[in-house]
């Protein structure tokens, strides 16, 4: 059944093709405008539509009852039909994946591309799946072929590796890139099958076939046929979990929020909790990748962003998306990609996804660093340094502090004021930090005029530039007597030694 399905769906003409809008119209335009290439290559991922668009273009180009201004095959005519039941002489099939393959490129191919078609207002078509199969010696026939081609000769070279194909060959194919069809288009297009058939099939149970099939419509119909050969006109959850693999969304969804909120013991209780239900875990792994990698989007696009979910996972998607920093979640997704044996079922732009993110995550780190230069953290915060130090900075600054309050007062009352009750509690090379005891002072001195005006008076009194930092201390009580007492104490020396009043 679940091959049948895949045959007896099989796009008979360009309109029913889904996805690959650029390639279908190119080739229509060239039919109708009669300007056929003498060798295509159709590179793209299995499933895609390489082998069916080739077949098509054959249908088309010796159809007997197509006319001038038209470019799709009728299907009925004997040629159209034998090329449809692959008995057709002038359009030939190989799969250079097999051994025969690479033994017809070399004898049949140019034997028999020395001959006419047998259809003369027709085409000769050779249709080579797989290309990058073919031997060296294989190609090399092949390209004194497309060197000098025959005339209504038609190649069509399709593959999924074109890294395998050698560079002489690609630059004498006109080439077409096939991209993976979007889950929307499959779903679409299982659904008209399904009216076809006559059968119903939920659509949440459609959209998890399209998931599975990554973008391969031939898997996903392959998928639906299985689904459908198992039931009576009618597909359960039930029935379909027997052919999908079970998506344990609930079970992800509880392991994403142990990780974001560090649980370790959760999470791992929870992976053997799935061990011992006989969850398979690899395809557990990539549902966790792929419901990750939503939060992550979600989070750096924005409501904009389509969830490719059923939407009761939505809310949650959302969420997380909402709470998980993006810097746990990229690092989360990196160590699980490190960790991973098989890559090659992956999400093709998840790395690339990555890098972006991560460019951006260095950026803002970046740039905190250079915050904290300017604004210290408290860690370097040494209140004593400038209390307890006899060094000639916190001299001068406890020697000349009344003085710096006098000279602030023009500027503005309450600053002076508040800064009565400050103290300079710290130096960090030019940057002199003031603490005061309240928010409220703080927010009152933190702003851009008021720590100008405080740092030119400083630099004045200290004979050096400086800028001012304002910080609310901790320690104020203590910290505040220590600089009060030891300014009294100071000062008190200072004028016995040299016996006269500072100014
Ligand atoms: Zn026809």
């Amino acid at each position: 059944m679940a091959e049948v399905l895949y045959r007896k769906y099989r796009p008979m003409t360009f309109k029913e093709v889904v996805g690959q809008k650029p390639i279908k119209l190119t080739l229509q335009n060239e039919i109708i405008s009669h300007q056929v290439a003498h060798a295509y290559l159709f590179v793209g991922p299995r499933g895609t539509g390489k082998t069916t668009l080739a077949r098509l273009f054959a249908r088309s180009l010796n159809c007997l009852n197509r006319t001038e201004k038209e470019s799709e095959p009728c299907n009925k005519c004997s040629v159209c039909q034998q090329i449809t039941s692959g008995r057709s002489l002038d359009v030939i099939e190989i799969d250079a994946a097999s051994n025969t393959g690479v033994d017809n490129v070399r004898e049949n191919i140019i034997a028999s591309s020395q001959v006419p078609p047998f259809n003369s207002k027709g085409y000769k078509v050779f249709v080579i799946d797989e290309v990058h199969m073919l031997s060296k010696s294989a190609f090399n026939a092949l390209l004194k072929t497309l060197e000098e081609p025959p005339k209504k000769i038609v190649f069509i070279l399709a593959t999924t590796e074109i890294h395998k194909v050698p560079e002489t060959i690609i630059s004498r194919c006109q080439r077409f890139d096939f991209k993976k069809i979007p889950q929307a288009d499959i779903v679409k297009r299982l659904t008209e099958i399904i009216e076809w058939e006559k059968v119903t099939v939920p659509e949440h149970i459609l959209t998890e076939i399209a998931r599975r099939s990554e973008g391969c419509l031939r898997d996903a119909k392959s998928l639906l046929g299985q689904v459908i050969s198992l039931s009576q006109g009618k597909v359960t959850d039930e029935l379909a979990s027997l052919v999908l693999p079970t998506s344990n969304w609930h079970e992800v969804d509880n392991l994403v929020e142990a990780l974001r909120v560090h649980n370790v013991a959760t999470a791992l209780n929870q992976i053997n909790k799935l061990v011992n239900e006989g969850v398979d875990l690899h395809n557990f792994t990539l549902d966790l990748i792929d419901y990750l990698r939503q939060i992550m989007l979600y989070q750096s696009i924005g409501p904009s962003f389509n969830l490719d979910f059923p939407e009761n996972l939505i809310a949650s998607i959302k969420k997380h998306a909402q709470d998980f920093p993006l810097a746990d979640l990229s690092r989360l997704l990196n160590i699980i990609l490190d960790k991973l044996t098989i890559k090659e079922t992956l999400i093709d732009q998840l790395p690339l996804e990555l890098a972006c993110v991560e460019f951006l995550l260095t950026e803002k780190s970046e740039i905190n660093q250079i915050a904290n230069i300017t604004e210290p953290a408290k860690s370097e915060f040494k209140v004593k340094n400038i209390i307890t130090s006899s060094d000639d900075i916190a001299k001068k600054l406890q020697l000349n502090w009344k003085k710096i309050l006098e000279e602030t007062k023009p500027f503005n009352h309450s600053l002076s004021a508040i800064l009565q009750t400050s103290h300079p509690v710290s130096t960090n090379n030019n940057i002199i930090v003031i603490g005061v005891e309240f928010d409220f002072h703080l927010q009152q001195m933190d702003k851009p005029n008021v720590k100008s005006h405080l740092a030119k008076v400083l630099s004045e009194v200290l004979g050096q530039g400086v800028t001012v930092n304002i910080q609310v201390d901790e320690n104020y009580i203590s910290n505040h007597q220590i600089f009060k007492g030891k300014n009294d104490k100071e000062v008190g020396e200072i004028l016995d030694t040299f016996g006269g009043e500072v100014v």
